[in-house]
């Protein structure tokens, strides 16, 4: 994500935080010191935000160890003043696990409350949380309050909430997967409707969190249809196979020759028959800028790809084509490059696809 900043690493897993997240703490602080004019409050003010994104942090990191033990791996959690983001590399294609996933954030909260509530009674007892609010009341009962309604507020049946994944998760037990989203989007929708109209005669506030539920559940469900669009079409069926490769050996300046009389973007590396890395048009770009046109091609591309088979499932190359941020598959059938799969050609798969199905709907 831009804007933002890498704060540390926990896990294995990249930890960024976005500029607006810094605004928003600075906000806070300078709110509590146009009202009391006390350092200490704005300090306090401060830290209890700083401790309240900690338990968000550990939210996300309970997504995302769930997640790893289903051998999925988590690319960066980013903190928001919305709330944090864990990036998955996929979604788990078995509904327990999906469930076991998005319960796992909640849990976590859960977790803390019950810490904290532990704590407060072994230390005589917690202050009545009559008086306590989000900005007002003793530091640790304030955050026990506020780890229960992060816990409750994830839990709203509606996407792109954890509880929304939750009813997913449970209807697809049962239905098929796009129905399953269908349904859960709709009520995601029904909910952020409420929202909005409760947000116009209450809290403003709400109205946003109204919009980011409305736009998480229609991205949910473009998502499912794409998924169910692609099931059952081999790889074999959707590959260009009309392609340039390169040579390790290569200059740059033939990569540039080649990219400006084809339209391709990316380029297979092959030498003795094998593919041996993948130049993008990125790479090759920034190469040029760092080298110039006579380096070779060997220094500019990457060696990190995943590879597909013609037989693979068009719906499996496509996760991968997202899981690792690249935009083209090479397509190898007994060690031999026979194709590239690219998202741009998935994409006219699908528009041909929805053609085709509009002229037999209507004619
Ligand atoms: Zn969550």
């Amino acid at each position: 994500m831009g804007w933002s900043w890498r704060i540390g690493r926990i896990a294995g897993i990249r930890v960024f935080i976005h500029a607006t997240f810094l605004l928003l703490i600075v906000w806070i602080g300078v709110a509590q010191w146009m009202r009391d004019r006390d350092l200490a409050a704005s300090a306090a003010a401060v830290a209890f935000v700083l401790a309240l994104f900690a338990c968000v942090v550990l939210h996300e990191l309970g997504h995302a160890l769930t997640a790893r033990r289903y051998g999925i791996k988590t690319r960066d959690i980013t903190l928001l003043p919305i709330g944090g983001v864990a990036r998955l590399e996929r979604m788990p294609d078995e509904p327990k696990q999906e469930l076991w996933v998005a319960l796992a954030g909640p849990a976590v909260n859960v977790a803390i409350a019950a810490v904290l509530f532990g704590v407060l009674l072994a230390t005589g007892g917690p202050q009545p949380l009559a008086g306590t609010s989000a900005t007002g009341g003793p530091f640790l009962e304030r955050l026990l309050v506020m780890n229960v309604f992060l816990a409750a507020f994830n839990m709203l049946p509606a996407f792109p909430m954890d509880g929304g994944r939750v009813v997913r998760a449970l209807l697809a037990t049962r239905l098929d997967y796009t129905r399953a989203t269908q349904i859960a989007a709709t009520l995601g929708q029904g909910m952020a409707l409420a929202f909005g109209l409760l947000g116009l005669f209450t809290n403003p506030m709400l109205l946003f969190i109204a919009l980011f539920v409305w736009i998480g559940a229609a991205q949910e469900t473009h998502m499912a249809q794409v998924r169910t669009a692609l099931s059952g079409i081999p790889v074999g069926r959707a590959m260009m196979t009309e392609f340039h490769a390169l040579s390790p050996a290569d200059p740059l300046s033939r990569a540039v020759e080649v990219m400006l009389q084809s339209a391709q973007q990316d380029f297979p590396v092959v030498e003795d028959g094998r593919v041996v890395g993948v130049l993008t048009r990125t790479a090759l770009l920034a190469a040029l800028t760092a080298k110039g046109e006579s380096a070779p091609v060997r220094e500019a591309m990457t060696s990190e790809f995943c590879l597909a088979d013609p037989l693979d499932m068009l719906e499996s190359a496509f996760s991968r084509l997202q899981e690792r941020d690249c935009s083209t598959l090479p397509v190898v059938r007994g060690g031999r490059l026979v194709g590239l799969v690219t998202l741009d050609n998935i994409g006219e798969l699908m528009m041909v696809r929805n053609a085709l199905q509009t002229k037999r709907a209507t004619g």
